[in-house]
């Protein structure tokens, strides 16, 4: 468990241990041309150190409540960049065998996928190549993300970001807003007006309303479109 941004925890599955990692797994340090930092390290922390560094290649991930295991299992992307561009090694714990390193081509990252999504190990860090910059540049370009996301996605509310991936040569709010879902809500959770690819929770929803209407408009979709789209937010059942 990151930190739950995108996880998306049914009752029945409370009875599965989650572990998350603490304290003692936030760190960053420079390293010989790379930034090394453990997998708990949370976004703010590596924009605000960043920044404090004028070091440059994370901006991208700025204004997301994610973790860095969290991202690289998850492949994070946005803006044209993903995590498989800037990962060089990640250190993994895996029960019964212990410590192993995977290089960026042993992550086998694809579209907001990586291997570390079926081989039941514990991301503990990596190590992340930058560019030397300077903190005002680095500063601004953490701030036009963060305002851009702000003009064009519900930042300020519940969400788990995109609730699909984008269907082959295609866009999942497209096809959300086309068959008009937006603003579609049930009972507690809504379809973003801002983003139709966003569903937000509008109280107290249960996951189990947020799963009926995840359900609820891959069904709309399948029968307009004849299209089957993929949940991002991993369903834990
Ligand atoms: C407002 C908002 C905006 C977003 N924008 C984007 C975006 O632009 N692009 C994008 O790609 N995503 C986006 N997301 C989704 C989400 O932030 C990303 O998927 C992020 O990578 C999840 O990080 P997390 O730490 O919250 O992971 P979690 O939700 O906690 O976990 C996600 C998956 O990673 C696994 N995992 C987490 N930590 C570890 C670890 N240490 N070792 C092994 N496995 C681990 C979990 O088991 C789970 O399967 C957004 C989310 C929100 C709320």
């Amino acid at each position: 468990m990151g930190k739950g941004s995108n996880s998306l925890i049914l009752d029945s599955a409370l009875t599965i241990p989650f572990i998350k990692l603490g304290k003692a797994f936030q760190s960053i340090a420079y390293q010989n041309g790379y930034v090394y930092a453990k997998a708990g390290t949370s976004v703010p922390q590596l924009m605000a150190f960043s920044q404090k560094e004028g070091l440059s290649g994370l901006e991208f991930m700025s204004g997301v409540p994610a973790s860095l295991g969290g991202m690289i299992a998850m492949n994070f992307g946005c803006w044209d960049r993903c995590m498989k561009d800037i990962v060089e090694s990640v250190d993994v714990f895996i029960p019964k065998k212990g410590f192993v390193t995977f290089t960026n081509e042993e992550c086998n990252f694809d579209y907001r996928s990586s291997l570390f999504q079926s081989l039941n190990g514990l991301i503990i860090g990596a190590k992340l190549a930058i560019s030397h910059s300077n903190s005002k540049a680095v500063k601004e370009t953490i701030n036009r993300y963060v305002s851009e996301r702000l003009q064009k996605q519900p930042m300020r509310l519940a969400t788990f970001g995109s609730i699909f991936k984008n269907p082959p040569s295609s866009s999942a709010a497209l096809l959300i807003d086309r068959a008009g879902l937006k603003g579609y809500q049930y009972p507690r959770v809504r379809i973003s007006t801002a983003h139709a690819n966003f569903m937000e929770n509008k109280g107290k929803a249960s996951s189990k309303e947020a799963l009926d209407l995840i359900q609820h408009i891959q069904q709309d979709i399948y029968n307009r479109y004849n299209v089957t789209l993929i949940p991002e937010v991993h369903i834990f059942q």
